[in-house]
């Protein structure tokens, strides 16, 4: 580990002072620290922001506002999130271990870096952690990467389930820098990785979460998340669904479908979602809307087998939130 300093702040503005002369801003650690351990990152100034007023979680009728200090862990057990955004519950239990959950906030859910093994590997060509490398992934073991979304830059699948049903329910990231406050709607917050993979969210210099807000609606409540993985605890999707449905009177009057596993960014699925709205909900209507998943998807050498599972692991999900009362 490389030589930095430590700072903990109690106000946002001495926060935002520190973060705009570079320094990292950092909550629960549980990914930062450990990249410092490897090399892969190497701040020379953390700055503590657990100070800071960002834990509360408040449902209104408007919908729900998700400090980025609250942590994974009570967010998935807030008993409203629980029974009017289950897509979100589902999402973070089935994250991380539950250690890591307990320590996680969710603005650094959303900072999280890959898990691709060359971009940890300091010794490997990678263009996200050394721009200009190359990707070793490209033509090495790449089983785990992206189907959606690539270049010839970067395949690295984007690793958050959270941004996954954040993006299915049109959440929107809520930043405050030196230039004061904006909004980012997370379906823009995360950056392809086109030219410059080494960029991977709508971020300036010092700028700093400070709260997600998703918007209320009929769909919500009718949600949920699906991850398949090589394992059933502690591991990152292969392909994942989040589902978000509103039928009126046996038609789908709305439908929200975003992947994970897939893509260099959280993917939403709008073809498929135009196949559901105005459709009786229906073993064929999932099968057909499903079928649409995969479109545009680029397979590497070694996960082609995505595009039949994410397929199969849409229907399943749309199956299971369509059958919901
Ligand atoms: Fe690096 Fe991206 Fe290539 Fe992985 S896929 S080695 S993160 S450039």
């Amino acid at each position: 580990m490389y030589p930095f300093s430590y700072t903990k702040v109690s106000d946002e503005r001495a926060a935002l002072a520190a973060g705009l002369r570079g320094g990292r801003y950092i909550a629960g650690g549980t990914t930062l620290i450990d990249l410092m351990r490897e090399t892969v990152e190497r701040p020379g100034a953390l700055v503590d922001i657990n100070a800071l007023p960002l834990h509360d979680v408040g449902v209104t009728s408007r919908g729900l506002r998700i400090g980025a200090l609250v942590r994974m862990a009570d967010l998935a057990a807030h008993p409203q999130v629980r029974a009017d955004y289950p897509v979100i519950s589902q999402a973070l239990e089935l994250s991380a271990s539950a250690q890591l959950r307990n320590m996680a906030s969710i603005g650094g859910n959303l900072m999280q870096r890959t898990r691709c093994t060359y971009f940890r590997d300091v010794t490997a060509a990678c263009n996200k952690r050394s721009p200009g490398s190359g990707c070793a992934a490209l033509h090495g073991q790449n089983r785990a990467h992206a189907i959606l979304g690539t270049g010839d830059a970067c395949v690295a699948t984007h690793p958050s389930d959270l941004a996954v049903a954040l993006t299915a329910l049109d959440a929107v990231v809520h930043l405050h820098g030196q230039d004061g406050e904006r909004t980012v709607p997370v379906s823009e917050f995360f950056l392809l990785p086109g030219a410059t993979p080494d960029r991977e969210h709508d971020l300036r210099p010092g700028e700093l979460i400070t709260e997600i807000e998703v918007p209320a609606g009929p769909h919500t409540r009718r949600s949920g998340y699906l991850k398949v993985r090589d394992r059933q605890s502690y591991e990152f999707a292969l392909t994942s669904a989040a589902v978000a449905l509103r039928v009126d009177g046996g038609t789908i009057g709305d439908a929200r479908v975003a992947v994970g596993g897939v893509g260099t960014v959280p993917w939403r699925l709008p073809e498929v979602e135009r196949a559901l709205i105005g459709s009786s909900p229906s073993p064929g209507t999932w099968t057909a809307a499903a079928a649409r998943a995969a479109d545009g998807a680029r397979p590497l050498e070694h996960n082609a087998f995505k595009i039949e599972l994410l397929k199969r692991t849409v229907a399943r999900q749309l199956r299971t939130v369509g059958e919901l009362g």
